[in-house]
């Protein structure tokens, strides 16, 4: 219908540069930097910080393009966060973008004869899709703190859209992993599918009607999203979803409305130290910035640069577990719950748990009461501990800054690799599975309800020192994006590795679970580090890459070194501005 299969013959210099060169993964120099987990994406915004404009309008232009090249894992049809450092006001904002849910949303949506239904069921379905917010997300971004409009920054992805890109390993595999999810869905199948199959590695992909709709929102603004046809056509996927023949799916009642009010929040991030620097993180509904300025009080409470890096990474294990206890049971969207925010993130209360980072892996943990370290004592919440519930592990992370000395940490996603498998017909996009993020359970602080936001992992994370920055990371990954986080900022603030080590390191996530997570890819198994931890109790399980993290960092001399995965996800792209 709408992909167009043909041999690669490209004029653009911007596609055709990416078939010719390497990704480099790090690149240090003098002028703007990003990296992105795509090379399109990272080129577009280097284009955009040459034409003048700043890490906000590149980031926009570097996001549109993964909305293009890595369309089953971030898009227009999902949400995110996007924080920023203005170096003009020197301080922190986030944007919160995130999906919300629809006026008919109510707490046993996700409830069968008075049971949770399965993760799986919900997933490819029109109840899992939230109101999207990127595009206002965007729109909002460049209207307060960049200097170009959507017009300028959208151009570099409606040209690859146009030109297309020859499917790539990564590509394919995600595809191929998602085949049964397209193949429900008519004009998911017909763009992302040949005969039900994932499109080969080394054929050609372009999507004519994501360009058409880029260029009506350039024309139009966020309005032509959220307004009109295009605000008609998504209802009306959602609502009653483009099956194929003899499949039936569980459809929703989003209207217009629910489009039209759509809004963006500016939010104060999550502020906390950590020996010596001042880190900043997503504030709810993210539960990122809070769980990870939990687990670095704690381990601020222990002299790591004395403990051996077995010690040091059990402590960094331990710490995550405490943090993701609390996570687990009390964050959730702040506008629908009282989540104790002052008391989680108290230094007190962290030397309060700190005696529980025991010398041997301690097993699944409760919850802490924080309540004792707020200001304000009337939050009335006593959560009964809660199990880690099931999250999916793909979204996408960039980072950019500019000679300006402005930086960006931007996750954003449509939650599961494919989001809910739906593309909106003739718009060129996949809606996301977003609201699967809320509990299925009743009681519990991130319950579904109308009009909120389900609590997310997500993670950008801005560190500065002495007031500038000092780097930034972040990651996709699900829950897993918060221990990616937090490892790489243990790596390289207490264990001395530079940001690009840092980040290269093989990865381990423990989620207050028996076992922790560890990376085949990278040979953590078996090796002499895993052996070392083992002895101390710890039990691991194999995935075969975690996360996909993208950070730069800033050295005193002015200089930048922009980091992207050497290894996973396809091997992603660091570049810095020529002089
Ligand atoms: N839904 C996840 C979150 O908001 C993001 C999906 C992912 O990272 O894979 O935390």
């Amino acid at each position: 219908m709408n992909r167009a299969l043909r041999p690669v013959i490209t004029l653009s210099l911007l596609t055709l540069s990416i078939t010719l060169q390497a990704a480099p993964a790090v690149s240090t120099g003098q002028g703007g930097a990003v990296a992105t987990i795509s090379e399109q994406a990272s080129r577009a915004a280097i284009a955009i910080l040459d034409q003048g404009g700043n890490a906000i309008d590149a980031a926009v232009a570097a996001a549109a393009t993964l909305g293009v090249t890595d369309p089953f894992s971030c898009g227009i049809g999902g949400g995110g966060f996007m924080l920023i450092y203005s170096a003009d006001d020197d301080k922190v904002i986030s944007i919160d973008h995130r999906e919300t849910a629809p006026a008919y949303f109510h707490p046993g949506i996700f409830q069968q004869n008075g049971e949770a239904m399965a993760w799986e069921e919900v997933v490819p379905t029109g109840i899992s899709v939230g109101v999207p917010g990127t595009v206002l997300g965007w729109q909002e971004a460049l209207g307060r703190y960049g200097t170009m409009s959507l017009e300028q920054t959208l151009a570099p992805a409606i040209e690859v859209a146009e030109q297309g890109f020859t499917v790539t390993d990564n590509f394919h595999r995600i595809a191929q992993k998602n085949e049964h999810k397209f193949a429900r869905f008519e004009p998911s199948r017909a763009l992302y599918l040949q005969n039900d199959k994932a499109l080969p590695v080394g054929s050609h992909f372009s999507n004519p009607d994501l360009a058409a709709t880029y260029r009506a929102i350039a024309k139009g603004g966020a309005q032509a999203f959220y307004e009109g046809d295009i605000a008609r056509d998504i209802v009306a996927a959602v609502n009653q979803p483009p099956v194929v023949d003899g499949v039936s799916v569980l459809s929703a009642t989003m209207t217009l409305n629910d489009l039209k009010d759509y809004e963006v929040r500016l939010r104060q991030p999550i502020h906390s130290t950590y020996r010596g620097y001042d880190v900043y993180g997503m504030a709810p509904p993210s539960s990122g910035g809070i769980a990870i300025a939990q687990a670095l009080n704690l381990l601020e409470t222990r002299d790591l640069s004395a403990a051996s890096r077995t010690e040091a990474e059990h402590l960094y294990l331990e710490a995550s577990r405490l943090a993701f206890a609390d996570r687990n049971a009390y964050v959730a969207d702040t506008e629908f719950t009282d989540v104790p925010i002052a008391g989680l993130l108290s230094k007190e209360y962290a030397k309060h748990r700190a005696p529980l980072l025991e010398a041997r892996a301690a097993g699944q943990r409760g919850p802490g009461d924080p309540f004792a370290y707020q200001d304000d004592p009337s939050v009335p919440l006593r959560p009964a501990a809660a199990g880690l519930m099931q999250e999916s592990a793909h979204t996408t992370h960039l980072a950019v800054s500019d000679r300006h000395g402005n930086v960006v940490a931007y996750t954003f996603t449509i939650e599961d690799w494919g989001g809910s498998g739906i593309v909106v017909p003739g718009r060129g996009f996949l809606l996301n599975n977003e609201l699967t993020d809320f509990d299925f359970s009743a009681p519990h602080p991130n319950v579904a309800e109308a009009f909120k936001r389900p609590r997310s992992s997500m993670s950008p994370t801005i560190v500065l020192r002495d007031g500038k920055p000092a780097f930034t990371i972040g990651s996709p990954g699900g829950s897993t994006i918060i221990t990616t986080v937090l490892q790489t900022m243990v790596n390289h603030i207490d264990l001395g590795m530079s940001l690009a080590d840092a980040l290269a390191a093989p990865r381990m996530s423990q989620r207050n679970g028996d076992t922790t997570l560890v990376e085949t890819l990278l040979g953590f198994p078996g090796s002499e580090q895993a052996r070392a931890l083992e002895a101390l109790g710890h039990r691991f399980v194999e995935t075969d890459q975690i996360g996909a993290a993208n950070g730069i960092a800033f050295h005193a001399d002015g200089s930048v070194t922009a980091v992207s995965e050497p290894r996973r996800h396809g091997v992603g792209t660091a570049l810095v501005q020529q002089q």
